[in-house]
C-alpha cells in the first residue's frame, strides 16, 4: 500500500452529507397523489431541516399533468416536482422505473432517494438501487438524522438501528404507518413549487424490454384502503369457511371499515391474499383494530401491533391476541359478531 501513498483515493464512505436533497418516488391514481407518498414526503422532512425535497412522478396523460403535478407543486413542503410523461411508464413496472430513477439521479445527484413500502415502492427501489449500485435500507420506521434509521426486525419483535455507510444516493423505503401525513395543506401554498420535465430523449428501449404488462385485478370494492382504514375488521381461521366471512364483511361495512385476514383464511380461500395483514401482508394501524377468531400468532402481530386500539374476540382464552389486545373477550364469534351486527345501526 506504501507505493500508492502519493494517491488520494475517493472513499465508499459518505462524509457528512453537506446539504441533503431528497427525491420521493410517488405514486398516483387517477391525477390524486397517494397517500403512502405523501407519507414518504413526510419521512424526507424528518431527515433534516435543510431539505431539498423533489418528487418524481411518472405516467402519462392529463391526469399526471393537469392533477397530480399540480397537487405535488401545491405541497408546502415539496420544492420541485419532476415529471416523466410516456406510455412507457401507464404502468409501474420496476425495469422503466429504476432507468428512470438513474436517469434523474444522474442530474439531480440527490443526497436520498425515498418510496413507501407499498407494492409500488417493494417493486421499484431495489431494482433503481441495483442499478445505482447502493444498498437500499427498507422499511424504516424512524429516522435519526440523516444517516441512521430504524427498522424493524424478526418480525417486528425487535427494532434495530442501521447506519448508512454506503455512497450516494441513500435510498430508503419507510413504512408509510409510522410516517403519518398532516392535515391537508394543499393549494394553500403561495408559490406553488416547479414542474420540470424530465427529459426522456435518453431514455433506451432496452430499458424496458425485459418485463410485458399483463393486466391488473383488484377488488371492486367501497370499502376504504386496507392500508389506509381508520378502521379495520380482520378474520382468522375461526371463521371456518368463506361464507361465513361474509359476516366479517357485513360489519366492516357497518363500520365503514376495512376488511382484513389472517394469512390462515386465506391459504383456506376464505378471501383473496390482497387482504392479508402480516409480516407477509399488509402492514396496518388503524386508529381501532378488530380481530374475530384470530390466535395472534407472531407474524400477523407484526402487521397489526402499531394499530391504535386493538379488540380481539376469541374463544380460547389463553389465545396470545389477548397479550396485545386493549380490550378482549372470550366469546364464541358466531354468537358476538350477530349480536354485534343487530347493535349497528345500517349505514
Ligand atoms: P389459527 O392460528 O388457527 O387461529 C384461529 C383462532 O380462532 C384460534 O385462536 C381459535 O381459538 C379461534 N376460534 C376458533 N373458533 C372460534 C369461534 N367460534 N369463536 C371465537 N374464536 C374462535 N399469518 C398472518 O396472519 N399474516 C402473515 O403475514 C403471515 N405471514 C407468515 C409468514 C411466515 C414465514 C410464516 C411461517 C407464517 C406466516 N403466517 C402469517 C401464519 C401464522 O403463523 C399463523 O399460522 C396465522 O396467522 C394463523 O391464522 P389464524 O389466527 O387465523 O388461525
Amino acid at each position: 500500500l506504501g507505493t500508492f501513498k502519493n494517491y488520494s483515493f475517493t472513499s465508499r464512505i459518505p462524509r457528512a452529507y453537506r446539504s441533503l436533497s431528497t427525491l420521493v418516488l410517488a405514486e398516483h391514481d387517477s391525477g390524486l397523489l397517494k397517500s403512502q407518498s405523501l407519507s414518504a414526503v413526510e419521512a424526507a422532512k424528518s431527515l433534516g431541516e435543510d431539505n431539498s425535497v423533489s418528487m418524481l412522478l411518472a405516467g402519462s396523460g392529463p391526469s399526471l399533468q393537469e392533477a397530480a403535478a399540480h397537487a405535488a407543486s401545491c405541497h408546502p413542503s415539496i420544492s420541485q416536482v419532476l415529471v416523466a410523461d410516456s406510455d412507457k411508464f401507464m404502468y409501474p413496472r420496476a425495469e422503466p422505473w429504476a432507468k428512470l430513477v438513474q436517469l434523474v439521479q444522474q442530474k439531480g445527484g440527490y443526497s436520498h432517494i425515498i418510496a413507501a413500502s407499498g407494492s409500488f415502492g417493494k417493486n421499484i427501489l431495489p431494482r433503481a438501487a441495483a442499478v445505482l449500485d447502493v444498498s437500499p435500507v427498507t422499511d424504516v420506521i424512524e429516522m435519526s438524522g440523516s444517516q441512521i434509521f430504524v427498522r424493524p426486525i424478526y418480525a417486528g419483535n425487535a427494532l434495530c438501528t442501521v447506519r448508512y455507510t454506503g455512497s450516494n444516493p441513500c435510498m430508503l423505503t419507510i413504512r408509510s404507518t409510522s410516517f403519518p401525513v398532516a392535515s391537508k395543506s394543499a393549494d394553500s401554498k403561495p408559490n406553488p413549487a416547479p414542474i420540470d420535465q424530465v427529459d426522456l430523449s435518453t431514455f433506451g428501449e432496452d430499458a424496458i424490454a425485459q418485463s410485458r404488462y399483463i393486466g391488473h385485478t383488484s377488488q371492486d370494492t367501497e370499502r376504504p384502503d386496507l392500508g389506509n382504514a381508520r378502521v379495520v375488521v380482520t378474520g382468522g381461521r375461526g371463521l371456518k369457511n368463506a361464507e361465513n366471512f361474509k359476516m366479517i364483511e357485513k360489519l366492516a361495512e357497518k363500520l365503514g371499515a376495512a376488511v382484513g385476514a389472517t394469512r390462515a383464511a386465506v391459504d383456506a380461500g376464505f378471501v383473496p391474499n390482497e387482504l392479508q395483514v402480516g409480516q407477509t401482508g399488509k402492514i396496518v394501524a388503524p386508529e381501532l383494530y378488530l380481530a374475530f377468531g384470530v390466535s395472534g400468532a407472531i407474524q400477523h402481530l407484526a402487521g397489526m401491533r402499531d394499530s391504535k386500539v386493538i379488540v380481539a374476540v376469541n374463544k380460547d382464552a389463553d389465545a396470545p391476541i389477548f397479550q396485545v389486545a386493549d380490550y378482549g373477550l372470550v366469546g364464541d364469534l358466531f354468537e358476538v359478531i350477530p349480536e354485534l351486527l343487530e347493535k349497528f345501526p345500517e349505514k
